[in-house]
């Protein structure tokens, strides 16, 4: 890989836009000013939308004058700059935030997930305006989307492309740049995500915790009801999820899940501590497919807790986060010359999947604007993301540079 293209990375990656961390937000700012500045050398026009104090949406484009009745194209590409913690750090193999390379793979917290891809996105870019007269060569106008919060849940994402709209309205198709492939010669694009609705539970059966010998089958034990109602929720054997009507928009053979992700509650440390206690709180999520709704699943879920607590119980319960399922139509000129490009670069045709992830964005963007979206990338199974010792594939990134250039430059005719 050229210096250049490795020296972007590695300042992008040494700044810490852990976007979860608050203590960090002054290291989402620097990462801004970082893009800006290399975006701006590209020749792009470049702004950023925010609302509060939430980490800024960058918005940068590079539009073609109209010339000779020719219809251009407008190519989005979307991205995200947040990364996660780099927890826990003992078992990473080299510094999180430090570029490292070895035995052909780059490693670093963001390098997967999701700096790579805009990187990329940057030197495909840079490719055509340094090799090329990009005014008169370059077949389409580009607009970059590069998102803060996607590690956050994509809180203000919506309400920012709303501020951005004027920008976005042209956009002809998204390239959302933030999966991976298969294996480095298997391309792959994603055309369904999961939809997701997480919930917080707190049960309260007591003021204080109770000496079990003195109240023992008396007392209600908050984190026996929670235990049972799970097990009402989902059959451990069949995985079914038995709250009536759940399946309804079901089609297919394809399965929505349920998971519970944490029980508190109690003493759990060392000894023994004989009390009831007097509450437990629980996390637990259902991911969906597509035609379910998470506003009806929301409903059939609290009715059904509150159908199957014991009478007189006190509970709280809490939506966590919601996402629509996507499902995008791959039947489309970009998706086909997308294809085309990646079979020749990789050496297969290829494979249209769906999965079990669930990016926000994409579901926010598909809604807004109606457009085909191709979701993809360039990572590899291995790539640790969210996980130490977060990698990207050296030939994998190059390939990943060279089919954006492609991209960027398709033709008329070939879209
Ligand atoms: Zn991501």
């Amino acid at each position: 890989m050229n210096n250049k293209t490795l020296k972007l990375l590695s300042d992008f990656v040494s700044i810490q836009s852990v976007s979860t961390d608050r203590s960090k937000y002054p290291e989402m700012l620097k990462a801004v000013d970082f893009l800006k500045k290399e975006i701006k050398s590209l020749g792009l026009e470049v702004k950023t939308y925010q609302k509060d104090d939430c980490p800024p949406l960058i918005v940068a484009k590079y539009y073609l004058p109209h010339d000779r009745g020719i219809d251009r194209k407008t190519i989005g590409v979307y991205a995200h700059y947040d990364v996660q913690p780099e927890d826990p750090v003992g078992e990473w193999g080299s510094p999180p935030f430090k570029l490292t390379i070895k035995n052909g793979k780059i490693f670093g917290r963001g390098v997967a997930d999701d700096k790579g891809h805009i990187i990329q996105t940057l030197m495909a870019i840079r490719k055509i305006v340094e090799t090329q007269n990009f005014a008169s060569l370059q077949k389409n106008n580009i607009v970059l989307i590069f998102e803060g919060e996607e590690e956050t849940g994509s809180k203000n994402f919506e309400y920012l492309i709303n501020l951005a709209k004027k920008d976005l309205e042209k956009i002809d198709v998204f390239y959302v740049l933030d999966m991976g492939m298969e294996t480095s010669n298997q391309p792959e694009i994603f055309y369904g995500l999961k939809g997701l609705i997480g919930f917080g539970i707190e049960v309260r059966t007591n003021k204080q915790d109770l000496h079990s010998g003195v109240y023992g089958n008396k007392a209600d034990n908050p984190i026996q009801i929670l235990a049972e109602l799970f097990s009402k929720i989902k059959d451990s054997r069949t995985n079914k999820i038995l709250i009536p009507h759940f399946y309804d928009k079901v089609k297919f053979s394809l399965h929505p899940s349920f998971d519970i992700h944490g029980i508190t509650g109690g003493y759990a440390g060392e000894g023994i501590k004989t009390i009831i206690p007097a509450m437990a709180h629980a996390k637990f999520s259902f991911r969906l497919i597509e035609d379910q709704n998470p506003d009806e699943i929301e409903k059939l879920v609290s009715d059904f807790i509150k159908n199957n607590l014991p009478k007189g119980i006190k509970y709280s319960l809490k939506t966590s986060g919601k996402l629509d399922p996507f499902c995008t139509d791959i039947n489309n000129k970009y998706a086909k010359a997308t294809d085309k490009i990646f079979t020749e670069i990789f050496g297969k045709k290829t494979k249209f999947s769906r999965s079990g992830g669930s990016i926000g964005a994409v579901t926010t963007l598909s809604k807004q604007f109606k457009k085909p979206i191709i979701l993809t990338g360039f990572t590899l199974k291995d790539c640790n993301i969210h996980a130490p010792n977060e990698n990207i594939d050296e030939k994998m990134f190059e390939k990943g540079i060279v089919s954006l250039e492609k991209i960027f430059m398709l033709s008329e005719v070939e879209i």
